[in-house]
């Protein structure tokens, strides 16, 4: 692994991958180098703390690409059965699982599958946790720490919203049956920066004292934003040290999702026709609803490679995707030439949250899922036809 550099805001890809010209589209495509670059950053926190760290498969899983996260990272945190199996089938490492509510199928289930079962409630923790601790699995419990230090969406992304369904109040914490439990668990944020991951883990060691003198571990969840130009991975170094000085008898365990794969891939897609209503419009062969559902959800806006805002460039346009739906419109962007028929569109940042979470809304094709290596070679890891389709439906 290469010394980590730090990450500044030209760190992020703004040139062209060199990508082959008779690539189909749309794809997703990971781009192992900028990967390698953010598993540097994983791999100093860890050496530098001796924490662990797993990545959490809700925000992204390529398993073509988990041999080369496995010597970096401990392994994998899934939000349910099947990202527990994907992680162990395909990662190997340990797997960790958070889900807000079992059935006592899932949690049998489970027991083969995950090292780490984290329940959301004492009534929870009281059902199930005598079957995990007799099969060998470390029972931990989620609490609601109070800390909101959430970037994106607002409430929409804050596990400690009023009203959250997740994690355990701290006014209930005396309910816990505490000797039963292993880690303790806060997750609290999204997209933060330094001053988040330090601020919550401050939070943690401040109001959480005598629970966390009762466990084993701790785990800070995900959220942290490790690889954001901005982000100071220094700072979230100099917090982990000062909490593990305060309680060296504890494991420490991130679970970043995002923040492992954030600036690390293109969505690619190709310019099906152009018209004029008022505006310029273009359609692509992609769309927000079915294959970027943040850009709708969150809401947010991608860069595309080489465009600008609106009226910025010469050539402004419209750009929509190939559905039914009036709101399938990714944005407004501008480009020095006119779009036309088989233009190439290279969105970034386009890892986290895509491929897991998009649909097949309309019946509309998946991307291909590619890969682009170091040294120029493309490789189609899995590519989505009708049977594909078909299969998802039952
Ligand atoms: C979503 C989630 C993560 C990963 O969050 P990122 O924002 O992708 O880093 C980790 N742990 C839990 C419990 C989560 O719900």
């Amino acid at each position: 692994m290469t010394a980590p550099t730090p990450h500044t805001a030209t760190s992020r890809p703004s040139a062209l991958p060199n990508l082959p010209e008779d690539i189909e589209t749309p794809a997703y495509v990971l781009d192992v180098a900028l990967l390698k670059r953010n598993l540097a950053t994983a791999e100093r926190i860890k050496r530098e703390t001796g924490i662990k760290m797993l990545l959490a498969t809700k925000a992204w899983a390529m398993p073509a690409v988990f041999p080369l996260m496995r010597d970096t990272l401990d392994g994998t945190t899934a939000s349910g059965l099947y990202e527990a199996l994907l992680g162990r089938e395909e990662f190997g490492k340990e797997v960790h699982v958070y889900t807000p509510a079992y059935t006592e199928q899932e949690v049998e289930e489970l027991t083969f599958v995950a090292d780490h079962i984290y329940f959301n409630t004492p009534a929870q923790l009281r059902r199930f946790g005598p079957m995990a601790q007799a099969a060998g699995v470390h029972a931990g419990i989620r609490i609601n720490p109070g800390f909101s230090m959430a970037t994106l969406g607002g409430d929409l992304y804050n596990p400690c919203a009023p009203g959250s369904r997740f994690g355990t109040p701290a006014d209930q914490l005396e309910e816990v049956p505490w000797d039963g439990v292993h880690t303790l668990h806060a997750h609290a944020l999204c997209e933060a920066t330094h001053e988040g991951s330090a601020g919550l883990i401050a939070h943690v060691a401040r109001n959480f004292a005598s629970y966390l003198k009762r466990v084993k571990a701790v785990n800070f969840g995900g959220g942290h934003f490790i690889n954001k130009p901005g982000y100071d991975v220094g700072k979230l170094i100099a917090a982990l040290k000062d909490f593990r000085a305060g309680f060296p008898h504890l494991d420490v365990i991130l679970e970043p999702g995002a923040g492992l794969v954030v600036d690390t891939g293109y969505l690619v897609a190709t310019v099906l026709d152009t018209m004029k209503n008022g505006s310029d419009i273009a359609i692509l062969d992609t769309s927000a609803s079915t294959h970027m559902p943040d850009v709708l959800e969150v809401p947010y806006r991608p860069e595309i490679i080489g465009a600008g805002e609106p009226g910025e460039k010469a050539h402004t346009y419209i750009l929509g995707g190939k559905t039914c739906m009036t709101g399938d419109v990714i944005g407004t962007y501008s480009f020095d030439q006119p779009l036309k028929l088989g233009d190439r569109l290279v969105f970034t940042d386009m890892m986290q949250y895509s491929f897991v979470k998009n649909t097949t809304f309309n019946g509309t094709p998946l991307p291909d899922l590619a890969m682009l290596d170091e040294d120029g070679t493309y490789r189609v890891v899995k590519s989505y036809g009708y049977q594909q389709f078909r299969e998802r439906l039952g």
